[in-house]
């Protein structure tokens, strides 16, 4: 390879494609696949320009352990500006007492939160993964479930909306120290205020998970679980659309356990360039803009369940219909249904987002015509080349981060 060749100086001026084509290859076929794909992946998102600016930028350089004005590390005036401004985004935005911007990713704001809180052994009451929770709220494999005592509750077999007899009663039973609200399959409102007279009367904490919601939270398109909630945990890179990251907003009365959780509790140095990128879509999400695009995301997810509803499939395995939808270009995971009787591996559903495409600049049409194409691609037997064309005349209807190349350009 020519770049091992390549001098001090040379690798000192050196863009990616200079030095390592192999990897910036890779990122333009990367860049290439979300062109071509309609994603409806329910936990991704395309990000903005201004946060892969912020995300490539210096910040990464710099190591901060400790907060904004108590490091452990000098040099670190201007770093500790951003984090604060990423501190008083967050706050600002969800109307939040206490912000800690340094978990890297969702996992670790709900590790911090337990360990802020709970001893081992201690007892959690979330969501069962299989109902539409997620692995960090107690599943045996996750640090969750071999650290704490789980109790799980369910969704109703009726609604499929959550059981609150069964919470209350199941709470009664297990009293647990905290209790987690919200998932990652569970399309429908979370209602904080009725876990909250639940936690209320056990007297246990309150955890809202809103990883998958807090964009439609911040544009107020969602009831903002934080004036019910000891604690509120959350990604930024799905609804939100910024980073791939985390954050946590609680109560004063938590901030020192939770920021003693975070660090030294179980981080090191914060990732100062992601939170650089939290701080900027904090700000994106506080505009009209922002709210528009979190509107349209609902708009659309109606229209696509509408279209879904009156066409129907015959395929029955959520395995099968990823892979089916795969061969034309349609990104989804397969995922268990409430009391799936498949397999984990296998399921009987898929799981289905729009924030996405959205963000590509789909509307109610295109989307009716995405859940068009799903119908006709879970039938029998498709037209399946036909179907990759009406993928191919979507995405090129609207296209993705037109004249960039997939990664941020040095230039000295
Ligand atoms: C995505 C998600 C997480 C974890 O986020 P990572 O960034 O993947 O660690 C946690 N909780 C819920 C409800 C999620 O949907």
């Amino acid at each position: 390879m020519a770049t091992t060749q390549a001098t001090f100086q040379e690798l000192k001026h050196a863009g990616l494609d200079e030095v390592d084509p192999e990897i910036a290859r890779l990122l333009g076929d990367e860049l290439e696949r979300q062109r071509g794909q309609i994603e409806l992946i329910a936990s991704e998102n395309f990000t903005w320009p201004a946060v892969f600016e912020a995300v490539g930028s210096v910040a990464t350089n710099k190591y901060a352990e400790g907060y904004p004005g108590r490091r452990y590390y000098g040099g670190c005036e201007v770093i500790d500006e951003i984090e604060q401004l990423a501190i008083d985004r967050a706050k600002e935005l969800f109307g939040a007492e206490h912000a800690n911007v340094q978990p890297h990713a969702g996992a670790q704001t709900n590790m911090a939160v337990y360990a802020a809180v709970m001893e081992p052994g201690d007892t959690l009451m979330a969501l069962a993964l299989n109902q539409g929770g997620h692995l960090t709220h107690g599943h045996k494999v996750n640090f969750s479930g071999r650290l704490y005592r789980v109790a799980h509750y369910e969704v109703s077999r009726d609604t499929m909306t959550v059981d609150y007899e069964d919470v209350l009663a199941k709470a009664k039973e297990a009293r647990p120290k905290v209790i987690v609200c919200g998932g990652s399959a569970y399309p429908r409102t979370v209602e904080a205020d009725r876990f909250r007279a639940i936690a209320d009367e056990v007297g246990a904490l309150l955890l809202c998970d809103m990883a998958h919601f807090a964009g439609l939270v911040a544009a107020s398109l969602h009831p903002n679980p934080v004036e019910h909630c000891d604690f509120v945990t959350s990604t930024t890179h799905k609804t939100l659309a910024g980073p791939r990251a985390g954050f946590i907003l609680c109560r004063e009365e938590h901030a020192k356990a939770v920021d003693s959780a975070v660090m030294p509790g179980m981080q090191g140095g914060p990732l100062e360039h992601t939170i650089a990128a939290k701080a900027t879509c904090f700000r994106i999400a506080m505009t009209d803009a922002f709210r528009e695009y979190q509107a349209q995301i609902r708009r659309n997810a109606d229209s696509l369940a509408e279209t879904l509803l009156e066409g129907g499939f015959s395929l029955v395995t959520g395995k099968a219909a990823e892979e089916r939808l795969h061969q034309i270009d349609v990104t989804v995971n397969r995922n268990t249904i409430p009391f799936d009787e498949r397999s984990p591996f296998v399921t009987s559903g898929i799981r289905l987002g729009s924030p996405a495409m959205t963000m590509r600049g789909f509307d109610e049409d295109d989307f009716r015509e995405v859940g068009r194409i799903i119908c006709a691609a879970l039938t029998e037997s498709p037209d399946l080349d036909a179907l990759r064309d009406r993928v191919a005349a979507l995405c090129a209807k609207h296209p993705l981060y037109e004249g960039f190349r997939g990664y941020t350009t040095y230039v000295a």
